[in-house]
Parts: structure tokens; C-alpha cells; sequence
């Protein structure tokens, strides 16, 4: 198991000058499990030398040897699914099983997904009397949470390197092994030195100097809100181009024909996999007030299914939060609901009573949520669900779109033309109907507070190219895919 994270710059396992580590603290325990390089601005600068440098050869290797390495890439990453999963066991708490299939093999259906947009990509276009041409952004910095970490890191990095771009990526210090793994199968790949570089460190001494750097040309950014909004003034001093994927407060729209069971079911599943640390969550869930005992009936029996373990057993389907840090942060949002008078259906601020260490949280559901409530309003990044009544389908809508964020939602019918009314009215990026959940084909991100841009499949590739006129050049059009 890779237990040290050490940077990966030019080619090379790099140390920072003065040797300063963090530590990596498995969350179900308490112990510390391994230490990744607290890295520096001096880093930074390397890394990005380094990206800068590999840009233009890089940036000239044809697209089908760019999709050569990606594909190499995602069999490196096949073949280390296991290691890899039990790195988020131990630095996240991710259940093992979710961790292979769900955290992995999504990073691998990530992969597929830029591939085959990379490989429908027309590079040259004739637009009006001008020659249209896709070439790459440039030196790309990629700044990474910890909550779906691999998934998070590869579309950033995966992306990039079929558009022709170099990287320099910054994972979460809460989560810096599994990167390391992924910098290891990078190596493998025997890459132009400079093409792919990880600087391992905190938001101050990496994130800050990387995203205001002025030889970077992208930050492409996942993360809280509050930190995004960091970026982007880092990045505006440099007129840098930003994409940023941010929380959410996302609602399920249960109409009133909805399958009461079935749709509690599947919105526990959303809210409360991965101990509710995803970021297009489904916290909010608007039922018509009819339906509401018997809906809040079948989540607390759906709640049932949601119990916290040890994440190294197979058989376990809840972890801890991340870090005590999270798990505190998840602790304060449920104690001030009570305080704000929504009513507790299940779970509370305790701990689980019979699992040891600071990081457990209890799955718990809020009923009698109003807007002018913390619950309706604050992302948790926790598993706490928020019920809230409603009388007309207008005021549903409503109370979807009163929200600063637009990242994500749900709707549920027996009529899907009835949903799909409904789902074109939620002001958010993504919105799954009748359960469907995350397409990574389709583009992924939010609108309103929750961001900029989209990643995933077509879009997502598409966010790392810029387009060049050359104006009275048609007449030259040659094949388009030269
Ligand atoms: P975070 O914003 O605290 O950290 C994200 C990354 O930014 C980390 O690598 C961190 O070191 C770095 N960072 C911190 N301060 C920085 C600074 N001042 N300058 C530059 N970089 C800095 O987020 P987190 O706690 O790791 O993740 C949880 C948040 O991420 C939640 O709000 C969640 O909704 C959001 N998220 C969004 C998506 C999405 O796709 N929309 C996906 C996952 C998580």
C-alpha cells in the first residue's frame, strides 16, 4: 500500500525543500495511516515550468496517441482497482465495495465517456469565410476535493491530456493517496516529462499560489463554494479562464402520482451514499402534503438499510465522514435545524453508540422543514435529508428554485411527461428523472452558486479547448480530422 505522497514533477518523485508532511488519518480509527509532502509556492513554479515546457510537443502528438495514453491510463487504473479502493477506505472511509464499484468504476466510466467525445471531435470546421480551429487551452491547473476523489482528479486530468494540455493537479491533502497511486500508473505510461505534475498540499501553500500563478491558462476547480470563489478572484487578476464545480442543496420533486416506496428509497440512496459527502446530493425532498406521512413512513423504513461500519468489511454500506473535522461540521448543521424547529425523524447529533472515534456521524432525517430554516438553505456534505410539504405543483417548483445553488435534483411521476414539465422548470444543471441518477455522458455542473462550466463526456472535454478563427482561410479546408 502507497502510504507516503510525494510530489511528481517533471518526471520525478519530488521532495519540497523543507521537508514538511502532513498526515494522512484514517478516519475510522483515528490513526494516522501515512503523511503526503506539504508542498510550497516555490512547487508550484516548478510544476508549472515544467507543464509549460511540455506544452508544445505535447500539444502537437495527434489526437488518436492522445487517446492511446488516456486508454492506457484507465487500464492502469482497471488493474489497481483494488489498491486503490482500499486507499479511500483508509484516508476517506469510504466502504470498501462502494469504493471499488462506485468510486473507480466511475473514474473508469469517466475515461470511456472522454474518449469517445475526444474521438468524435471535428478539430476543424468551416464557419462563415473562416477556418474554425480547436487547439488546447494551455497549462492546466487542477484543484481536487476529497469526497469522490479519482472521479474528481480524472475528469480534470483525463480531459486535458486528449485536448492536448499539460497539468498541473493539486489533490485534496485529506486525500492524498489514491493520487499517489494514480501518479504511479501515470509514471508507468512513460509520458514526455512536465506533461502530467502533482504538487501534494493545503489550500495556502499550493491551492492560492497555483490558481493566481500567471503562467497558468485554466483552473479547473471542484470544491465548497466559499473556496471557488477564492479561485476565481485569484484567477481574475490574471484574466485566467475558470471552471468550477461547487456545492449544492439539491431537491427531490415527489409528485403526487409519484411511487411513494420506490422514491423514498432511491432519494435515501442519493443522500445518503458515501455518508452523504456527494456533492449533487438530493438534501431537499418536497412531497405534496397528502402524501407526507406515508412518505416520511417509507424513508424511515428505507433509513433502516443506512446503518454506519466499519468501511474495510465488504458487506459495509456507510463509512464515517471524512475527518472529525467533517463530522463535526455535519454535528453543528443537525443541532442547528433542531434549534431552528424542524422535527427529527430519525437519527440526531450523537454519535452512532456503539462505533468508537470522531468521525461518526448518525444518517438523519428532518421533517417540517421551512425555507426560513439552516436545513432548507446550508449544503451539510453529511447524510441528512430535509422533508419539506407543499399544496400545488407551483409551489414545489418554487421552493426547488429557492436556493443560491443550481447544481442537481430529482423528480419523481408515474406520468414522465409530467416530470420532464417539471424537471425543465428547476433552475439546475443536472436533473434526474424517476431515480436516474449521474450520466457521465451527458455534462455534469450547476448554475446560479454552484458554478461555471460542466465536465464530463462531450462538454466536459470541450472545456479544455479554445476556439481559433482564421478568418479567409475556408479554401484551405483540409480533411477534418487531419
Ligand atoms: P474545499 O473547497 O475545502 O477544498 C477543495 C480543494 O481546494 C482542496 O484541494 C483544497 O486543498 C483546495 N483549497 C482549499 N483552500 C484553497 C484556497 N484558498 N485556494 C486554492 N485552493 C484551496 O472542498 P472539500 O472540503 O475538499 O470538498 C467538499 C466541497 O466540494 C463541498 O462543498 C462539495 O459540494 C464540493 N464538491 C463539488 C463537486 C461538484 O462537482 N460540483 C464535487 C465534489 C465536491
Amino acid at each position: 500500500m502507497t502510504t507516503e505522497a510525494v510530489h511528481y514533477i517533471s518526471g520525478n518523485w519530488v521532495e519540497s525543500a523543507d521537508r514538511e508532511w502532513t498526515d494522512v488519518v484514517n478516519p475510522a480509527t483515528g490513526e494516522t495511516v501515512g503523511r503526503s509532502m506539504r508542498g510550497t509556492p516555490g512547487d508550484v513554479d516548478r510544476a508549472v515550468l515544467a507543464a509549460r515546457q511540455a506544452l508544445p510537443a505535447w500539444s502537437a502528438v495527434p489526437m488518436a496517441d492522445r487517446i492511446d495514453v488516456v486508454e492506457r491510463l484507465a487500464e492502469g487504473i482497471a488493474a489497481a482497482r483494488s489498491r486503490l479502493a482500499d486507499a479511500l477506505v483508509l484516508e476517506v472511509g469510504v466502504p470498501v465495495s462502494f469504493g471499488r464499484a462506485a468510486q473507480v468504476g466511475v473514474a473508469l466510466g469517466d475515461l470511456a465517456a472522454l474518449v469517445a467525445a475526444a474521438r468524435d471531435h471535428v478539430e476543424r470546421t468551416a464557419v462563415s469565410n473562416s477556418l474554425v480551429v480547436s487547439v488546447p487551452v494551455g497549462v492546466v491547473a487542477a484543484i481536487t476535493p476529497w469526497n469522490f476523489p479519482l472521479h474528481q482528479i480524472v475528469l480534470k486530468v483525463g480531459a486535458a491530456l486528449l485536448a492536448g494540455c499539460t497539468v498541473v493537479l493539486k489533490p485534496s491533502e485529506v486525500s492524498p493517496l489514491n493520487a499517489a497511486i494514480l501518479a504511479e500508473i501515470i509514471n508507468d505510461l512513460r509520458l514526455p516529462a512536465g506533461v502530467v505534475n502533482v504538487v501534494f498540499g493545503d489550500g495556502t501553500g499550493v491551492g492560492e499560489p497555483l490558481s493566481a500563478h500567471t503562467d497558468v491558462d485554466l483552473v479547473s476547480f471542484t470544491g465548497s463554494r466559499m473556496v471557488g470563489e477564492r479561485i476565481m478572484a485569484n484567477a481574475a487578476r490574471n484574466i485566467t479562464k475558470v471552471s468550477l464545480e461547487l456545492g449544492g442543496k439539491s431537491a427531490a420533486i415527489i409528485l403526487d402520482d409519484a411511487p411513494i416506496e420506490e422514491s423514498a428509497a432511491q432519494v435515501l440512496g442519493s443522500c445518503f451514499a458515501n455518508t452523504g459527502q456527494t456533492c449533487a446530493a438530493l438534501t431537499r425532498v418536497l412531497v405534496p402534503r397528502e402524501l407526507a406521512p406515508a412518505w416520511e413512513e417509507a424513508a424511515l423504513v428505507a433509513a433502516a438499510h443506512w446503518v454506519p461500519g466499519d468501511p474495510a468489511q465488504e458487506s459495509t454500506v456507510m463509512g464515517p465522514a471524512a475527518s472529525a473535522l467533517q463530522a463535526d461540521r455535519i454535528r453543528g448543521h443537525v443541532r442547528a435545524a433542531i434549534a431552528d424547529g424542524a422535527r427529527l425523524v430519525v437519527g440526531g447529533p450523537a454519535s452512532p453508540d456503539d462505533l468508537v472515534g470522531d468521525a461518526w456521524v448518525q444518517p438523519t432525517i428532518f421533517a417540517d422543514v421551512t425555507p426560513q430554516m439552516r436545513i432548507f438553505r446550508e449544503e451539510v456534505f453529511g447524510p441528512v435529508l430535509a422533508i419539506s410539504v407543499y399544496d400545488t405543483a407551483e409551489e414545489a417548483i418554487a421552493l426547488a428554485n429557492d436556493s443560491d445553488y443550481g447544481l442537481a435534483g430529482g423528480v419523481w411521476s408515474a406520468n414522465p411527461q409530467r416530470a420532464l414539465d417539471v424537471a425543465l422548470r428547476i433552475q439546475t444543471g443536472t436533473i434526474g428523472i424517476n431515480g436516474a441518477g449521474l450520466d457521465v455522458g451527458a455534462p455534469f455542473g450547476g448554475v446560479k452558486q454552484s458554478g461555471i462550466g460542466r465536465e464530463c463526456g462531450v462538454h466536459g472535454f470541450e472545456e479544455f479547448l479554445e476556439t481559433k478563427s482564421i478568418m479567409g482561410a475556408t479554401a484551405l479546408l483540409g480533411p477534418t480530422r487531419p
